[in-house]
């Protein structure tokens, strides 16, 4: 039988709320289309916005969160580290992060970068975007083409300063000619992490079709796994087996009779 998976989607939910033209693209909010067509794909969606207390990232929604996907652009700042830290240790301990649009500049997805990956091109043009496919094996394209066209975004462009990825599932390329690398894989402590570039909030980026497959197919990928191994850390006194190499006799074959082997 096939696991459920619990997702939660977290949106900053402010673009909307002060935007009639971006609510009538998304009238329940960026978060709210997330769920919903992530729930018709069997996934258990639940949602949490930065208004909410402890920007609804409790300790106990991250407890029963196997995905969470981050959106946010406006309020990076206004994010709690107390709250940052508590999702990095999730993290850490194995549940998935899926990083959308600008999040990339989010607290979270710059901790777990090292790096400033708030830097990069970008433009507010309107113009076209080719998401193409990197690697046609992975996972997260399953059941998509082999590019994807966006008749409008907003452009990202190279370099953009992050670590080199694990994976490299797509490549944007724009129409005012920039590329870059918009679909990218991480694996940090026990968790994986997928950041995916396109959804800037005044396009409908978010109700292609093919983007929802990625996002869904991401959403299974990053999910930790039923049972994973419970690992042992630290200083581990008793042996799995007797350790026979140290000894005096040894030793004394390896350097010489003058050499023993103290207390
Ligand atoms: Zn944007």
């Amino acid at each position: 039988m096939k696991r459920t998976i619990h997702a939660t989607v977290w949106n900053e939910y402010r673009h909307e709320l002060r935007h009639e033209a971006i609510r009538a693209i998304y009238p329940e909010g960026i978060h709210g289309a997330i769920a919903g067509f992530l729930r018709d794909a069997g996934i258990q969606a639940g949602t949490a916005t930065l208004a909410e207390p402890e920007h609804g990232l409790t300790q106990e929604v991250l407890d029963k969160t196997d995905v969470l996907l981050w959106w946010g652009h406006m309020a990076h700042q206004e994010v709690e580290d107390e709250v940052v830290q508590r999702v990095y240790k999730r993290v850490m301990e194995g549940m998935g992060l899926i990083v959308l649009h600008s999040g990339h500049a989010s607290k979270i997805f710059r901790k777990l970068c090292g790096t400033d990956s708030e830097l990069l091109r970008w433009r507010e043009a309107n113009e076209k975007e080719i998401l193409w496919v990197m690697d046609p094996s992975h996972p997260i394209v399953q059941g998509v083409p082999d590019h994807i066209i966006l008749p409008h975004e907003e452009m990202y462009g190279e370099t953009f300063i992050i670590p080199k990825p694990d994976e490299l599932v797509f490549v944007s390329w724009f129409e005012g000619g920039e590329v870059f690398r918009s679909g990218l894989t991480y694996t940090r402590g026990r968790g994986k992490i997928f950041y995916f570039r396109p959804g800037h909030e005044t396009f409908p980026t978010f109700l292609n079709k093919d983007i929802q497959q990625v996002i869904i197919n991401a959403v299974r990928w990053a999910a930790p796994a039923a049972q994973p191994p419970q690992i042992t850390l630290g200083q581990i006194k008793e042996p799995l087996m007797p350790i026979v190499g140290m000894t005096e006799n040894k030793l004394s074959e390896l350097y010489g009779e003058d050499y023993t082997l103290k207390g």
